[in-house]
């Protein structure tokens, strides 16, 4: 499964946005390390179009894409050398797809904040610093394999020396491995360590109620910080986000978050951020027995896509039906699609396209 990894310094508000995230609850109160155990949680993908299909066949099962949510907790400064059970963590990071980087931009004063003043900048650097250090690790134990063979004139070994001593620089500077500029080939060295620096990651500003729709100062510090990083940067009100997912119906909530300024759940916005990092989309099947949204790497061709929903239908590939949605979505039924001759017959080359409905053909 797809995984995102929550991180932060202790009381930024990672377990109030895992809370708002999933349905498995944390523990959150005031006080650095209440959520020591590191917390896996579920998230279905928030899609209209799931629903716009659900309402037009009326299938018996609706089936959503999820994407798996891991709070880490237990990030401090000396994480790298074990400090504050940092070490254990680093490792639940190494197995995530991508990462959410929390940092702290509300001023509260009745949460403690573990170094003594809200200052994001400093909290990013703070928890970047431990990544690059358990980076330079793996990259130092790396070099240590083919040091011995480079020096004998072993092509590839030499290769990925100079890569790794590339990369080691570069962490030294205290940067990270993502913002290095590499050929394909270096990339895929690259790729085999699973660097912590390396993983597409979002910075996720956490703030208070009257700062979710402009932001405030700290967001600006961070959102310059990061300028050269190319990285997101997404704002959230975790806080108030927590206490309108507490309320019982849909139209509550959603007053609620018009009366804050916003539209939707920013956990919504989230999701769907996430999933951009991640260059991932989404194509559905829409049966009368099951209507279900899957989650494919963009650039996915039309039997790879099929290989998700089971391996024999990539092995038997032969042709895929394919409707776009918003055809689909106008003309209100497949029959309808293939009288007006808008299903198309695609072949093994076919690249799937974000909301393609799609129906395999395929030899057992
Ligand atoms: P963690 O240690 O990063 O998981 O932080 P928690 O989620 O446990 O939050 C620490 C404290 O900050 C808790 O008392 C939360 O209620 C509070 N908190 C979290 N998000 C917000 C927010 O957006 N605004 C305010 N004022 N408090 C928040």
């Amino acid at each position: 499964a797809l995984k995102c990894g929550i991180v932060g310094l202790p009381n930024v508000g990672k377990s109030t946005l895992f809370n708002c995230l999933s349905n498995a609850k944390a523990q959150s109160a005031n006080f650095p390390f209440c959520t020591i155990e590191p917390n896996v949680g579920v998230i279905t993908v928030p899609d209209p179009r799931l629903n716009k299909l659900t309402e037009l066949v009326k299938p018996e099962n609706v089936v959503p894409t999820t994407v798996e949510i891991v709070d880490i907790a237990g990030l401090v400064k000396g994480a790298s050398k074990g400090e504050g059970l940092g070490n254990k963590f680093l490792g639940n990071i190494r197995e995530c797809d991508a990462i959410l980087h929390v940092l702290r931009c509300f001023d509260d004063g009745n949460v403690v904040h573990v170094d003594g003043s809200v200052n994001p900048v400093r909290d990013k650097e703070v928890i970047d610093f431990e990544l690059q250090l358990k980076d330079l690790e793996t990259v130092e134990k790396n070099m240590v394999k083919v040091q011995r063979a480079a020096k004998t004139g072993d092509k590839d070994a030499k290769a990925r020396l100079d890569i790794y001593e590339k990369l080691k620089s570069y962490l030294e500077e205290g940067k990270n491995a993502r913002g290095l500029e590499l050929t394909e080939d270096q990339q895929l060295l690259v790729d085999e360590m699973f660097l912590l620096t390396a993983k597409p990651v979002m910075y996720v500003c956490n703030v208070d109620e009257g700062s979710v729709v402009n932001g405030n100062e700290h967001v600006e510090a961070v959102k310059k910080a990061v300028a050269e990083e190319n990285a997101e940067v997404l704002i959230i009100g975790a806080g108030i986000e927590a206490d309108i997912a507490e309320l019982d119906s849909y139209e509550e909530r959603q007053e609620f978050l018009s009366d804050i300024g916003l539209e939707e759940a920013g956990v919504h916005r989230l999701i769907r951020a996430a999933y951009e990092l991640l260059n991932l989309q989404t194509y559905f099947t829409a049966g009368v027995k099951e209507v279900r949204a899957w989650t494919i790497t963009k650039g996915m061709t039309a039997p790879e896509a099929a290989g998700v929903i089971h391996s024999d239908f990539q092995r038997g590939f032969i042709k895929a039906e394919v409707i776009a949605y918003d055809t689909f979505a106008e003309l209100g039924s497949e029959a309808a699609c293939k009288e007006a001759g808008k299903m198309r017959m695609e072949g093994k080359e076919y690249i799937v396209q974000d909301g393609d409905v799609m129906h395999f053909k395929f030899n057992v």
